[in-house]
């Protein structure tokens, strides 16, 4: 049976990153990347994004190998580049640099059979092409977003106003307490279901992801994980394997929205364990049943 298709909006970005296990530089990155790469695992992928001219052919080549259609792609000038670093708590990446590069001279053309496309995820890119993709498409099903900090520095209004077109807000705990201004993630929540979402999810690194609906409350653990080289991608990679795992199924309940959180969460527990997508690169399906099966298994009392 063919695959259900998703839409993914994002960067494919070339990374700097350093943490305590070691350093890499112009590596395979970008929020698209990891989160397509996660979903190609349950869905097929349509990524709507911007690379330059210095962009590596390996890296788009591998995209391809996941199965992933990356006919909206367009090639121009410069790469988007991003350089950070992490201390001990691997919870927080430290930005040293955001190079914009082409990103600044994109504008959404959807290639006409993505328009059709039902499950949307507007990860983390400028909030004003998130909404020119929400607004390009014909009939989605669930559209799902994502963000960080520098668009909440950066761009709040629009932002705002993306939250308020989507069915399903990702957000970290950090970020959800920048952009609310309040340190309680359940005012944090609240004020974002109020926007118009049915659904926000509260990604807390390592210790899992809280779910937020009007009237009921889902906490999932992480998986323990001894050793974390390079949590990089993981709220992407959340985001992919849980819009994925959603379109896999076609199945919008609660109940269905929480193992879809657990997929997320095993996804991204695997995507710390290397650098870069290099770790999803060898995963396989077993290995995916057998940390969710744990999962179960963590979380029963
Ligand atoms: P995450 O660790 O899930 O927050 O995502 C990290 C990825 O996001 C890196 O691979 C970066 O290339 C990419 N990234 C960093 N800053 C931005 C930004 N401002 N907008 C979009 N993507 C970004």
């Amino acid at each position: 049976m063919d695959k259900n298709k998703i839409l993914i909006v994002g960067t494919v970005a070339l990374d700097s990153v350093k943490t305590p296990f070691g350093e890499r530089k112009g590596i395979l990155g970008g929020s698209a990347s990891f989160a397509s790469t996660a979903a190609s695992f349950f869905a097929k992928p349509h990524i709507v994004s911007i690379i330059g001219e210095d962009f590596p052919q390996e890296h788009l080549d591998f995209l391809d190998s996941c199965g992933i259609d990356l006919a909206g792609i367009e090639k121009k000038g410069k790469t988007f580049r991003w350089e950070g670093y992490y201390e001990f708590d691997m919870n927080e990446a430290k930005t040293l640099k955001t190079e914009l590069n082409s990103l600044m001279d994109f504008s959404i053309d959807l290639p006409e059979n993505y328009k059709d496309i039902g499950y949307v995820f507007v990860g983390n890119i400028d909030p004003s092409l998130q909404q020119e993709v929400i607004k390009s498409v014909r009939k989605p099903k669930l559209i799902v977003m994502d963000t960080m900090n520098f668009w909440i520095t950066s761009k709040k209004k629009e932002l705002l106003e993306t939250i308020k077109q989507v069915n399903i807000l990702l957000i970290n705990d950090g970020e959800a307490r920048m952009l609310f201004e309040t340190t309680s993630l359940l005012k944090a929540a609240n004020a974002a279901l109020a926007l118009g979402p049915s659904a926000v999810i509260i990604k807390k690194g390592e210790h899992g992801a809280l779910l937020y609906t009007k009237d009921r409350h889902f906490s999932a653990p992480g998986y323990p994980l001894e050793e974390v080289r390079d949590p990089t991608g993981c709220g992407d990679t959340f985001g992919g394997a849980f819009i994925g795992y959603l379109a896999k199924t076609g199945d919008l309940s609660e109940k269905n929205l929480r193992k879809a959180i657990v997929y997320g969460s095993v996804m991204a527990s695997y995507n710390a364990e290397d650098f870069s997508l290099d770790r999803l690169r060898t995963l396989t399906q077993k290995e995916i049943d057998s940390r969710y099966a744990k999962m179960k298994e963590i979380r029963e009392f």
